[in-house]
């Protein structure tokens, strides 16, 4: 089950194998950084076995015309949210007393579907930068669609997630262009799973093949998203080098890593101390909304994630039945394919660059707002008193 208290759970399965059996559809599908730490389970593998390549193989094999990696939004999601953070920092040192801190981390839709509707009050703190999933999406139906000059109504999205609050996330009316969705169908990793197998493919014994590109070439900050940890650690790494203009020795910020459900570490950017704080889980989220309402909280920047461990640990991954054990082994794989990668830092990404070279502009553009931001709203359930 979910824990994040996602509305629905849906299986749009049927509805991607007839989109895949279209000919007048291109297909493409995104895949997020915890699916590839978990995926192997369903098939006898060890927990933490990365089946990466192996993934891609099988997507192909399932008839995507191209498979992406949400990685590459998630990079994406730093040059927005890093930039924001560093832009709403700079004001706020300066004296405007109209800019809050902390920035809070906006790419968990358990986490904003939480906040929208438990702390509509606070709604102004979090970054309006869209998740991942989301940004890929809006960028896929434009760029990646105009450049293979394919209408925005033959191309579906499809995303595989280790979530269950992505799908409830997708389908959301600020996501949707004329009533088409960004992101049309989003599947979980074991209904993944389950298709790989109905199509008698043996995930372990498949050939290691690469992400297609433009949409997936990615670096090892985007590869942490799918940790505790690891979004804050990927938009510290940028926002370093673009505050201090001077490139960091090591890219590892260990002491943004751990499992404790609250935790705080202090980043040095050259003279300026950053408070940073992690919380995974409501339960911690809940804590570190009422310490900012009430004023105790002295954080410049937050990570909230929704379920335990992150990611990794998402409604919709192989049941872990709360063994932590699992979860670290997935943590540990998550850090290992970060460590395995040429590019390591998010503003690096040479597709990331040629995307705002060639299409966006520059982060937090007119046109960067328009397709990778956001708004929020109340959503308390509205109470209706019966009249009298
Ligand atoms: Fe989904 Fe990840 Fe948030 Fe869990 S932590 S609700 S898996 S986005």
């Amino acid at each position: 089950v979910c824990p994040t208290g996602a509305l629905t759970e849906v299986d749009h399965t049927t509805n991607v194998l007839r989109a895949l059996a279209d000919p007048n559809k291109t297909v493409v599908v995104q895949t997020a950084p915890a699916v590839r730490a978990a995926l192997g389970e369903e098939f006898g593998l060890n927990a933490g076995t990365l089946v990466t390549g192996k993934m891609v193989s099988a997507l192909r094999r399932l008839g995507f015309d191209k498979v992406f990696d949400t990685d590459f939004a998630a990079d994406l999601t730093i040059m927005e949210e890093g930039t924001e953070l560093l832009d709403r920092l700079t004001k706020h040192l300066n004296g405007d007393k109209e800019v809050k801190l902390p920035i809070l981390t906006s790419c968990c839709p358990g986490w904003v579907n939480f906040f929208e509707m438990q702390f509509p009050d606070m709604i102004d703190i979090p970054s309006t930068a869209r998740s991942p999933q989301q940004m890929f999406g809006a960028i896929a139906k434009t760029y990646y669609a105009d450049k293979l000059n394919v209408k925005r109504d033959d191309l579906i999205v499809v995303s595989i997630m280790p979530c269950l609050a992505k799908k409830y996330e997708a389908q959301r009316d600020e996501f949707k262009v004329e009533d088409n969705p960004d992101v049309d169908f989003s599947l979980s990793t074991r209904e993944l799973a389950h298709l790989i197998k109905e199509a008698n493919m043996d995930l372990e014994n498949m050939p290691d093949e690469d992400f297609d590109n433009p949409l997936g070439e990615s670096t090892g900050a985007g590869v942490i998203f799918g940790a505790t940890g690891g979004v804050i650690e990927a938009a510290t790494r940028t926002a370093y080098e673009l505050h201090t203009g001077k490139k960091l020795d090591k890219v590892d910020f260990e002491q943004l890593r751990g499992m404790d459900g609250i935790r705080e570490a202090k980043v040095d950017f050259d003279g300026l101390e950053l408070n940073i704080g992690i919380a995974h889980g409501l339960g911690n989220a809940r804590k570190m909304l009422e310490d900012i309402r009430d004023g105790r909280s002295h954080f410049h920047a937050i990570e909230i994630m929704a379920c335990p461990g992150g990611c990794i640990g998402g409604g919709g991954q192989p049941l872990h039945h709360g063994d932590s054990s699992i979860l670290k082994k997935r943590i540990d794989a998550i850090y290992r394919e970060d460590s395995g990668k040429k590019i390591r830092k998010s503003h690096e990404n040479p597709m990331i660059k040629e995307l705002y070279e060639n299409f966006l502009g520059a982060p937090m553009s007119e046109k960067a707002h328009k397709l990778l931001h956001t708004h929020y709203s109340d959503r308390r359930p509205k109470v209706k008193l019966k009249e009298e």
